[in-house]
C-alpha cells in the first residue's frame, strides 16, 4: 500500500509542485488511520481502494485537492469521522467535496418497471442535485465506480448485477456526458461482462480469433494511407480504432447485425497536427475511396453536446467492405478521450483556459441552474431533454447536411422541411439505421432518411403531432387540395401552387386559384429575388402556375406578365428591360456549383451560414482534392431561376477561404422522368416523391 501511494505521489509530481502535495500526504495519513481495520471484499486493506480512486483521478490530470478528497471519500460513510472533523483538518473545500460524494452514496436508484430512459434521466438528475455545484464530486464518484467495477468479481452475484446495471444506466452515460470516453468504455465493458458473462466471453473469443486478420488489414491500410497524407502535406498519424466489446454487442443487438458484419467494418482514426489538416485529410480519404452517401458528419463545425469534435465518414474499400474514418486534430483527440477532465490541465497552464472547455463548463452551469429551478417531476423528462439540447435540435440528412428543428419534431416535420411532396408521401423514416414511425420524437444528432410511398397522403391527425408551422401549413393545404377539408380564406396563408405531379400516369391539372394580389406579390421572384416591387399586368392577369416574365417599368417597379401574353409580346420592345420572373417554389432547377477552396476549420459551417438567408436547399455536397493545395467543394441546390443561382454564387464567393466559384451546369426539372437512379437510393426516393 505504501507502494501504491508512492505511485500516486509520483504521478502527481509530474504536473504539480511538491509543496502542493502536502495535502495529499495529510489526507493519506487520516484516511489510512480511519480505515485501518477495514478490509475490502477482495481481502485487501480498505485504503487500497481510496488510493486507487485517487490514482485514477491523477491519471486524468486532476489536481492534488481533488486527489486528497478522493483519498477521504469513504471516510465519513465508513468510519467514525464526520464532516466537521474533515473541515477542521482540511478546510471547507475538501469537506464539501467529501460531503457531496457521501451524499451520492446514500442515494438509492430504484430499479422498477418505469421507462428506462426516464428512469435514467431522473437518476442523473438526482445525482447532479446531490452534488450541488462541484464537478469534482462527480469526478470522484465516477472514479470510485470505475475502481469498484474493476474489483466487482469479489462481490456476491446479486450485488454484481445490481451494481453493473446501475453502471450502465447512470455512470457510463454520465461519463459520456462529460466527454470522458475512456471511462465510459471501461465502465460499459465491465458491466457487460458481469451482466451477460456468456455473451461477453463469446464476443471476446471471436474478437481474439479475428485479431491477427484485423491487425494485418489495418497495417496494410496505414501503410497505404500515410504516404498519401504526407503527399497532401497533411501531418498526421493513423491509428486503428479499437472496438470495445460492449459497443460490438450494442451494434449487433440494436442493428440486428451478426458478429462478422460488425467486425468487417474497419475503423481508423486520422489524428492531424492542425485543425485545418482535418479537412485536407478528408479530401485525401475521399479521393482514395468512394464515400458512402449520408455518412459524412462534420462535428468540427457542429460539436456534439459533450464538446466532441471530429469529422466522421464511411468509405467503401476496394474489397467491398466499408471503412469508418474519424478525423480529428491532436487537440480534439485529447478532448475526445478525456472530456471535461482536460479542463484541469489547461487550468494549470499559463496560456489560460480553452474556449471550448469554457463552453462546456457553461453548459454544466446552465444545467445546474435548471436543476435548482426544476419544480414538478411531471415535466422532468421534457425539461431534461430541453436542457440537454437547448430549444432546437440538429439532425442530419442522409447526405450529412445539418438541419435545425424545434424540440419534439417528428420525421414528418423533417420531411416537410426538405420538400412538401416528401412530406405528403412520408410513411416513416430510418433514424440512425432503424425504422421509426412518422410520430417518432427526433433527438439531437439523429441521422434521418425519409421513407416515402406514392400511395401515402396526409391524414387529419398529422396536423396535431407535427410541431413546425411549415409542416402544418402544408398538410392543411394538401388536405384542401384533396377536398378533405373546406377551403379557407386564401389571405390567411400564402398559397403555394402545386409544384409536382403526384403520379406521372394521371397528371392532375395544376392548381391555379384566385389568390389576392398581396399574396401573389409575395410569391413572385424576380431574378431569383423575393419581395420586389411588382404589379400584375391587367392584360393577362398572371396567376401562380402560369409561366411569367417581368418587365422593368418607368414608374419604379416591375410589371409581371404571362409569358404567352400577346399584348406583352407586342409592347415590350426594349429587351434589356425584360427580366426573369417565377413563382416561389416553381420552375425549380437543379444547379451545381463548384467552389475552389483552401480548407480551414469551420469552412463548411461558414458556407452554410452565408447561404441560410437565401433559403435554398442544398441537396448534395462533396469535398474533393483540387489542384495544388486547393480543394473542391461541389454542391447542388434547387434554384428558382438563373438569378437565384447568380445570387448563391455571389454569396459563397464572399466566404473567406473560397477562391473561385465555377458553375457546373443546371438541370431542369423533368416531370415525366421515370426513376432511373437505381445506384443512388436516396436520390431515387427523392425523385419518386417529387
Ligand atoms: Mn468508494
Amino acid at each position: 500500500m505504501r507502494e501504491a501511494f508512492a505511485k500516486l505521489i509520483k504521478r502527481l509530481k509530474k504536473s504539480y509542485k511538491p509543496e502542493d502535495l502536502d495535502v495529499v500526504r495529510h489526507a493519506y495519513r487520516v484516511a489510512n488511520e480511519a480505515h485501518q481495520k477495514q478490509l475490502r471484499a477482495s481481502g485487501e486493506p480498505y485504503i487500497m481502494h481510496s488510493i486507487e480512486v485517487a490514482t485514477i483521478l491523477a491519471g486524468l490530470g486532476l489536481d492534488p485537492v481533488t486527489c486528497a478528497a478522493a483519498l477521504l471519500h469513504d471516510v465519513v460513510e465508513d468510519t467514525k469521522h464526520k464532516i466537521p472533523t474533515i473541515r477542521k483538518e482540511f478546510g471547507d473545500d475538501i469537506a464539501q467535496i467529501v460531503d457531496g460524494v457521501t451524499k451520492i452514496s446514500s442515494l438509492s436508484f430504484p430499479d422498477n418497471d418505469k421507462d428506462r430512459e426516464e428512469q435514467q434521466a431522473q437518476n442523473i438528475r438526482k445525482m447532479l442535485v446531490a452534488t450541488a455545484q462541484d464537478l469534482r464530486v462527480i469526478m470522484i464518484k465516477l472514479a470510485d465506480r470505475l475502481h469498484n467495477m474493476r474489483t466487482l468479481k469479489y462481490l456476491e452475484s446479486a450485488d454484481r448485477i445490481r451494481i453493473s446495471r446501475e453502471t450502465l444506466d447512470i455512470y457510463a452515460p454520465l461519463a459520456n456526458r462529460l466527454g470522458i470516453s475512456r471511462w465510459k468504455w471501461e465502465l460499459e465493458d465491465h458491466a457487460f461482462h458481469f451482466l451477460m458473462p456468456d455473451v461477453y466471453k463469446n464476443i471476446s473469443r471471436l474478437v481474439a480469433m479475428k485479431r491477427h486478420e484485423r491487425e494485418a488489414y489495418l497495417e496494410k491500410t496505414i501503410t497505404f494511407l500515410e504516404p498519401r497524407l504526407l503527399e497532401a502535406e497533411v501531418v498526421a498519424r493513423v491509428i486503428g480504432r479499437p472496438k470495445h466489446l460492449y459497443s460490438i454487442y450494442e451494434k449487433m443487438s440494436r442493428q440486428g447485425k451478426d458478429f462478422s458484419q460488425v467486425m468487417d467494418v474497419l475503423g481508423i482514426r486520422i489524428i492531424t497536427q492542425t485543425d485545418a489538416g482535418c479537412y485536407n485529410a478528408l479530401g485525401v480519404v475521399h479521393s482514395l475511396w468512394t464515400p458512402i452517401p449520408g455518412r459524412l458528419k462534420d462535428y468540427i463545425a457542429m460539436p456534439k453536446l459533450n464538446m466532441y469534435q471530429a469529422i466522421h465518414t464511411t468509405v467503401m474499400r476496394e474489397n467491398g467492405l466499408p471503412m469508418e474514418v474519424q478525423i480529428r486534430s491532436e487537440q480534439m483527440d485529447f478532448i475526445a478521450r478525456e472530456g471535461i477532465a482536460a479542463h484541469w490541465r489547461y487550468k494549470e497552464g499559463e496560456s489560460g483556459r480553452d474556449d471550448k472547455l469554457d463552453t462546456q463548463l457553461t453548459w454544466l452551469q446552465k444545467m445546474y441552474d435548471w436543476l435548482k429551478d426544476a419544480g414538478s417531476q411531471d415535466n422532468l423528462m421534457e425539461s431534461m431533454r430541453q436542457d440537454f439540447s437547448s430549444a432546437n435540435i440538429y439532425v442530419f440528412t442522409p447526405r450529412g447536411e445539418v438541419k435545425e428543428l424545434p424540440q419534439g419534431a417528428t420525421p414528418l416535420d423533417f420531411a416537410y422541411l426538405i420538400h412538401s411532396h416528401i412530406g405528403h408521401h412520408c410513411i416513416g423514416a430510418r433514424v440512425n439505421g432503424k425504422i421509426v414511425p412518422i410520430r417518432y420524437n427526433l433527438q439531437m444528432g439523429d441521422s434521418i432518411e425519409i421513407l416515402t410511398s406514392k400511395n401515402q397522403e396526409p391524414h387529419f391527425d398529422w396536423i396535431d403531432f407535427v410541431v413546425t408551422g411549415r409542416a402544418r401549413t402544408r398538410i392543411r393545404q394538401r388536405l384542401r387540395e384533396l377536398g378533405e377539408i373546406a377551403p379557407v380564406e386564401e389571405t390567411k396563408a400564402p398559397v403555394r401552387p402545386r409544384q409536382y405531379h403526384v403520379s406521372p400516369k394521371t397528371p392532375p391539372p395544376p392548381v391555379v386559384r384566385e389568390v389576392d394580389e398581396a399574396t401573389r406579390r409575395k410569391l413572385v421572384r424576380v431574378q431569383g429575388l423575393k419581395g420586389m416591387q411588382v404589379q400584375f399586368a391587367k392584360c393577362c392577369n398572371p396567376m401562380p402556375g402560369h409561366t411569367i416574365v417581368g418587365y422593368v417599368t418607368r414608374t419604379p417597379g416591375i410589371s409581371i406578365h404571362r409569358a404567352e401574353c400577346k399584348s406583352f409580346a407586342r409592347s415590350a420592345r426594349d429587351h434589356s428591360r425584360v427580366v426573369q420572373a417565377s413563382w416561389e417554389g416553381e420552375g425549380q432547377m437543379l444547379a451545381k456549383i463548384r467552389l475552389v477552396t483552401r480548407n480551414r476549420p469551420n469552412l463548411l459551417a461558414d458556407i452554410t451560414n452565408a447561404l441560410r438567408p437565401l433559403n435554398i436547399d442544398i441537396l448534395n455536397a462533396q469535398f474533393g482534392p483540387g489542384e495544388d493545395v486547393n480543394n473542391h467543394f461541389d454542391f447542388q441546390f434547387e434554384a428558382a431561376d438563373e438569378g437565384n443561382i447568380e445570387q448563391v454564387a455571389k454569396t459563397v464567393a464572399r466566404v473567406p477561404g473560397v477562391f473561385d466559384v465555377i458553375h457546373l451546369g443546371v438541370q431542369k426539372p423533368q416531370p415525366e422522368e421515370t426513376p432511373s437512379h437505381a445506384k443512388n437510393p436516396a436520390k431515387k426516393r427523392f425523385k419518386e416523391a417529387g
